[in-house]
C-alpha cells in the first residue's frame, strides 16, 4: 500500500469502467495489484491506460481504439498477465477486436435455460455467451 500510494497512483479499473457488466470492488483490485510483481504492476497500469484511451477514442476514431486494445493485449501476453474480466468482455473472443456496447456489439440477456448474457460482435457477427449465475448457485 505504502509504495503504491506514495509515488504514482495506479489507475484502477473501477475508476473508468461505466459499462453495465463492470463491477469490480476497488479493494479487490488493490490487493491484486499489491500481490503482483513490479513488471506486472507496470503492465497492468498500462493496460488500464490503454483501455481508457480506447474507450475515449471508440466514438470518433474506431481504428485508433482498435490499435490501443491490440497494444494492451500484447502487453498482457508478453508479461503473462491475465486481463481482468471486465476487459475480456470488451474484446471479441473470435476476431480479437475491441467491442463496446452500443457501438459495435450487442448485449442481450437470456433468461431461458441457464440465465446468460449474449454479446454479439458486430465486426465478425459471432457471439460470446456468458453465464450469469455464480458457480455456487450453478451446483444446486
Ligand atoms: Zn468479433
Amino acid at each position: 500500500m505504502s509504495i503504491l500510494a506514495s509515488k504514482r497512483k495506479p489507475i484502477l479499473a473501477s475508476q473508468h469502467c461505466q459499462c453495465l457488466y463492470v463491477q469490480v470492488q476497488p479493494n479487490i483490485a488493490w490487493s491484486a495489484l499489491q500481490r503482483m510483481n513490479k513488471t506486472k504492476r507496470i503492465a497492468m497500469e498500462r493496460v488500464h491506460i490503454l483501455f481508457r484511451l480506447a474507450k475515449e477514442a471508440i466514438h470518433k476514431e474506431p481504428r485508433l481504439a482498435q490499435r490501443y486494445v491490440e497494444i494492451a493485449r500484447r502487453i498482457a501476453m508478453r508479461t503473462r498477465l491475465r486481463l481482468p474480466v471486465e476487459y475480456r468482455r470488451l474484446i471479441c473472443r473470435h476476431c480479437k477486436s475491441f467491442i463496446y456496447p452500443g457501438v459495435n456489439c450487442r448485449v442481450r440477456i437470456q433468461q431461458r435455460r441457464e440465465p446468460h448474457m449474449v454479446i454479439t460482435c458486430l465486426n465478425c457477427g459471432k457471439h460470446m455467451r456468458i453465464p450469469l449465475r455464480k458457480k455456487e448457485e450453478r451446483k444446486r
